[in-house]
């Protein structure tokens, strides 16, 4: 999906894969978003999908699909891999069980090996990625009788694999059962959120704005290195590089403290 002349043209990466499929299968319809997924936004890009394939990194973003696909009624298939341990299942809304009737809470921090305690080796990721795919495809040609029904879980490393079945969605559940969304209820405000081995914080305004890229770059030119494509602008100043995306959304890199990005991002964003 992503070759080192991505890196180095500082693509996007739902750009970068997007031009890639383009190329494997010109026939295809595809729309990339670049864009940070929360309550704002996320029932907006589930509307209309028949079903929905995740590859995040991070709880709350799991549970935000899970409300919004059960809302909604969208098939929605999680996988998720760390070290040499993968994990997948397949969500029918109010046919089988949902995300959270299986994990009710989220794990406590520091709890779960993350990619910067453990990183990930690929081939996890490609086992987890088949089977995911092999549900879309049974889902979407209506086959729905071969879904596995389970939650699976593989290690390449350890050499095993477990089928855990998941059965019926329980009536106390609190997105399945009683209806309650509560994370896509989250009160307006910004996010800001360390990001996973990158030793940086991402920072998403409350609103989603445009952001006039080339006005940008000249503000800034004054005040550090900057480079800019069609989506992004890159600053460097000391320490630190910010992107800058056209929605407003950025990310710090050269800080994992949420105070220190937020002010850089007022000083040369705004706000
Ligand atoms: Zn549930």
């Amino acid at each position: 999906m992503f070759t080192e002349s991505d890196a180095e043209g500082r693509l996007p990466k739902a750009i970068a894969a997007a031009n890639h499929l383009r190329q494997i299968n010109s026939e295809i319809e595809i729309e990339p978003h670049i864009a940070d997924v929360n309550h704002s936004n996320i029932e907006q890009l589930i509307d209309s999908c028949d079903v929905v394939l995740d590859g995040t990194d991070n709880f709350a973003t799991r549970y935000l699909i899970n409300d919004a696909c059960v809302k909604h009624n969208v098939n929605w298939i999680y996988g998720a891999a760390v070290g040499s341990y993968g994990v997948t299942m397949t969500i029918r809304p109010h046919q089988t069980a949902c995300l959270r009737c299986v994990f009710e809470e989220t794990p406590a921090a520091a709890s779960a090996p993350t990619c910067d305690t453990a990183g990930v080796i690929m081939p996890i990721i490609n086992i987890v990625a088949a089977v995911q795919v092999s549900e879309a495809l049974k889902l979407l040609t209506g086959h729905v009788d071969e879904l596995h029904g389970a939650l699976m879980q593989f290690d390449v490393w350890r050499n095993e694999w477990r089928k855990i079945s998941i059965g019926k969605p329980l009536p106390d559940c609190p997105t399945c059962g009683l209806g309650e969304y509560e994370t896509l209820n989250a009160e307006a405000r910004d996010f800001a959120a360390v990001m996973c081995g990158r030793h940086a914080v991402q920072i998403s305004p409350t609103d989603s704005v445009h952001i006039d890229l080339d006005a940008l770059r000249r503000k800034l030119e004054s005040s550090g290195d900057v480079k800019a494509n069609d989506y992004l602008v890159r600053f460097r100043t000391g320490e630190y590089e910010l992107t800058i995306f056209q929605d407003a959304r950025s990310i710090i890199r050269g800080t994992d403290d949420i105070a220190t990005a937020r002010s850089l991002y007022s000083k040369y964003i705004g706000n």
